[in-house]
């Protein structure tokens, strides 16, 4: 077979090449370090973690990122074999010892032989001869790649930072306080006039949450990130230093908004929510991206009426980034459209964290594959991690935006808001509440994602067997 070329060797990269690999595919494997180095990276090992050494919760039987985990196992995953064989003690959690970890992964790659590892940076999209390829370069691709792929797909299409808004859990937010509407009644396309949860503030409660604000711990930026503030996305605690009022006439303007609840009284300031993922079952603080500390926005963001016990599917923050508007730009399979055969993978689609990125690595080197070897592309389920985060990657998430041209896809780790919900047996459903029935829907869906990932594996070893 003709090689597949896969450029960048990271969480992604690394494991897009062994899936190709062991599915019996030549791979060309093209990685820059350490002839060309990037901002976090300091070896030139593959796969190599540039900051915290954890995967986070190993726990497949309740926590979407410990479901991920127990997929890619079942998958062959070189990622999760080096994880495991170089774990270091970390109570539920996937920690590992970076040096070992990485070593293994490149070891692996190296010993493989139908991987050819080049160090070198590409600098231009793939050439007409590698007709299938992957890029995973990762959120620090190398400044020629990233404009290659600005040309070739646009000039909103290519994000350098993300602002990343915080993400609510529908269920978690009181509707007795809140109401749907959306500004003036507005019916936008697609929109019902409705479209936008609302959180209603008093005076007081308007004053001591921008205070709270100007007090809370910040994180600083990292000195070669500089200070990317651009209009349009200013951290919420910033412009809340620019003026008490600013807020009120900016994201939390109460304007053409009337309180379901207590028609009579005008709210001083509105917090505003819009859904988030076609399922409905996730919402963003419109407006809130924030350099505020993780533990510091669950403290002050549960401050606005009706968010006193939401949980919170993703935290707000502000990072240097590259990635593309993977929503309008990929089919369901990873593929760029406008170039079949192109697919790209890891952090670069828009999905957040190591395992996630190492994830689509997986799946995107089995896509690649399967089309090199002339085999139907079997997408996973979307009730597995693996077609979850696709989903959200690719077609999940709702584009359609107040602004024209503003884009609205932010990155994301997995999470159970990313999964089609579960209907608990009858007599469960009503027997349990609150607390504990949102843990039992947890563990619904981590059961429905497991027995639907070995089935789709299954499904695909049949049709290879079959041909
Ligand atoms: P990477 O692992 O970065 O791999 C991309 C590879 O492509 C690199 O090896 C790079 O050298 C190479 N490359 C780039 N351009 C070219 C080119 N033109 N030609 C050839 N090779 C090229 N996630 C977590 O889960 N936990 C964390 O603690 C965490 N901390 C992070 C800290 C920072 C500073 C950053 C930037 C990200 C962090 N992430 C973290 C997010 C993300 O999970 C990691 O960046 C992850 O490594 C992404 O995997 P990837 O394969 O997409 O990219």
């Amino acid at each position: 077979h003709k090689p597949i070329h896969v450029i960048g060797g990271g969480l992604a990269g690394s494991e897009a090449a062994w899936q190709i690999a062991s599915a019996g595919v030549p791979v060309i494997l093209h990685e820059m370090r350490p002839v060309r180095g990037t901002e976090a990276h300091k070896t030139d090992r593959l796969a190599e973690l540039v900051c915290s050494n954890s995967f986070r919760s190993d726990d497949a039987t309740s926590n979407a990122v410990g479901v991920l985990h127990a997929e890619m196992r079942m998958a062959g995953s070189l990622i999760m074999r080096s994880g495991d064989a170089n774990q270091v003690p970390a109570g539920g959690a996937l920690a590992v010892d970076r040096e070992g970890f990485s070593e293994a992964v490149t070891r692996a790659l190296e010993e493989h032989p139908l991987i050819t590892i080049v160090r070198e940076e590409v600098t231009g999209l793939p050439p007409a001869n590698w007709d299938i390829a992957i890029i995973a370069t990762g959120p620090l691709t190398a400044p020629s790649l990233a404009e290659a792929i600005r040309k070739e797909t646009g000039e909103e299409s290519l994000a350098f930072f993300d602002a990343i808004a915080p993400i609510v859990h529908f269920d978690t937010i009181d509707m007795n306080v809140c109401w749907f509407q959306s500004r003036y009644d507005k019916v936008g396309p697609g929109g019902t006039g409705k479209d936008y949860i609302n959180c209603p503030m008093t005076k007081e409660q308007y004053d001591a949450f921008v205070q709270a604000l100007l007090e809370g711990e910040k994180t600083a930026f990292r000195e070669w990130e500089g200070t990317p503030y651009f209009d349009g996305c200013l951290p919420i605690e910033v412009m809340a230093e620019r003026g008490p009022e600013t807020l009120r006439h900016g994201p939390m303007k109460p304007m053409g908004l009337t309180n379901a609840h207590n028609p009579s009284v005008k709210p001083y300031a509105v917090v505003q929510l819009r859904q988030d993922n076609a399922l409905g079952t996730l919402y963003n603080m419109v407006g809130f991206q924030t350099k505020l500390k993780y533990a510091e926005q669950v403290r002050i963001f549960r401050m606005i009426p009706g968010l006193e016990n939401a949980e919170f599917a993703r935290l707000g923050g502000l990072h240097r980034n590259t990635y593309i508007n993977s929503p309008a730009l990929l089919d369901g399979t990873l593929q760029l459209k406008s170039r079949p055969g192109l697919r790209f993978a890891g952090q670069i689609t828009g999905c957040e964290g190591y395992v996630e990125s190492a994830a689509m690595g997986l799946v995107a080197g089995r896509f690649a594959a399967a089309q090199r070897l002339g085999k139907p592309v079997v997408p996973p389920p979307p009730t597995t991690a693996f077609g979850a985060l696709i989903n959200h990657i690719t077609g999940g998430h709702i584009l359609t935006d107040e602004e024209p041209g503003k884009r609205s896809f932010q990155p994301m780790n997995i999470n159970f808001g990313l999964f089609p919900p579960v209907e608990l047996p009858r007599t469960e459903g009503k027997r349990l509440r609150g607390k504990e029935k949102t843990a039992a829907k947890k563990q619904a869906m981590a059961a429905r994602a497991l027995a639907d990932c070995r089935a789709w594996l299954d499904r695909i070893e049949t049709l290879a067997a079959a041909e």
